[in-house]
């Protein structure tokens, strides 16, 4: 998990570590059932550990429908599993058009506006390429490069035909695969949001695999703390904290997240370059995006990694409301002109650096 919220942290939310929020959720299934109090829920979702924590405004009912609506987003927009929207878009490519409900429609569009606005560097027709890594999951290994030289034509964003008014979704060439990962979390974590406040919650705080977004106002009137990950540490301690109002998300896409060591003895990450086919090296290990839109800072911090610091740290100067931590291997953290006003490092093991 990336972030920790404090002074409220949730030290059951370890990453990958399945057993703690089987406990945790036999352990709060009681604090939650007095309503309009403080409860929380952890759960295996979306590939991740995920964790509802509300402070104010609480029941079982709130819980039971953000979580219902986390299987829902699983169950149409996994690419890993059989029998979702996205696996029979996959199936139909070269076919025909399939089904696909708004909420899918509404997720790829957003990942297309932000492979466009990247050129391509993100792109959620990667699929075919991050099925020959398999990183984090049974079987991953370093392809042959014949076999990333064959998938790299099926990576075309520009080919995916989202049709609104037919409400279908299109991949034309057989062999292309959508891969939604790299957006449908925080994607998620608006939806928890939004159900959340349907429910009368007044304060919360969403922790899907360190996708946050807190909700609300804090009962005791005090701004949002969020923890800003340490990339090198895996214990989930933070460099920093970002002091944010309710609606907030803060967003990580790092080198830590998921990889594997090859038999050569190198560590491989799961944000790949899509001109390369293999994992992008531009010396970053991790980009945290700080927004309003969990959407859009999840497709954003994917985005940013594979610009780089130069070219990422541009596009998020140009955009309204997105705020950006790069950290590179030097343990240089790069922060955008309005995180300096939120972001406050405090691990003096990392030095605050200016771009040129
Ligand atoms: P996390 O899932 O840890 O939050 P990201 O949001 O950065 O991390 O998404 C990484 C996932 O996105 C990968 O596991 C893969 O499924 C997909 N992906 C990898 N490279 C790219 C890319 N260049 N563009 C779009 N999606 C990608
Ligand atoms: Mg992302």
């Amino acid at each position: 998990m990336i972030a920790a919220v404090f002074p409220h942290s949730l030290p059951f939310t370890v990453r990958g570590s399945p057993r703690a929020p089987i406990l945790a959720v036999a352990a709060l299934a009681l604090a939650a059932s007095c309503s309009g109090g403080p409860a929380d829920r952890t759960d295996l979702v979306l590939g991740t550990v995920c964790s509802v924590r509300v402070l104010d405004g609480g029941s079982e009912e709130a819980l039971d429908a953000a979580f219902a609506r986390l299987r829902e987003i699983e169950a149409s927009m996994s690419a890993n599993a059989e029998g979702t929207v996205v696996s029979a878009i996959n199936a139909a490519a070269g076919a025909s058009p399939v089904a696909a409900p708004a909420d899918v429609r509404y997720v790829a569009g957003k990942a297309l506006w932000y492979a466009a606005l990247s050129r391509g560097a993100f792109d959620p027709t990667i699929g075919p390429v991050v099925k020959l890594w398999n990183i984090g999951l049974p079987g991953e290994r370093v392809p042959s490069p014949e076999e990333i030289r064959a998938a790299l034509p099926l990576v075309a964003y520009g080919a995916v035909r989202i049709d609104d008014a037919a409400g279908t979704v299109f991949l034309p060439r057989e062999g292309m695969l959508l891969d939604l990962g790299a957006i449908a979390k925080g994607y998620a974590a608006d939806e928890v949001a939004r159900v959340l406040l349907s429910k009368r919650v007044k304060a919360a705080v969403i922790d899907l695999g360190g996708n946050v977004k807190v909700v609300g106002r804090k009962p005791d009137g005090s701004k949002w703390r969020v923890g800003i990950q340490n990339p090198f540490d895996s214990r989930g301690e933070h460099i920093g904290i970002a002091t944010l109002e309710g609606g907030s998300t803060v967003v990580t896409s790092g080198v830590y997240e998921r990889y594997f060591t090859g038999a050569d003895g190198r560590h491989y990450h799961h944000i790949l370059d899509t001109r390369t086919g293999y994992p992008v090296v531009n010396g970053l290990v991790s980009v945290t995006v700080i927004s309003s839109s969990s959407v859009d800072a999840d497709g954003l911090s994917t985005t940013l990694f594979a610009l780089g610091l130069e070219e990422g740290m541009a596009l998020a100067e140009s955009l309204e409301h997105v705020e950006a931590v790069f950290i590179d291997e030097r343990r240089r953290v790069y922060v955008s002109s309005g995180a300096k006003g939120v972001f406050k490092l405090g691990d003096s093991s990392f030095t605050q650096a200016e771009l040129p």
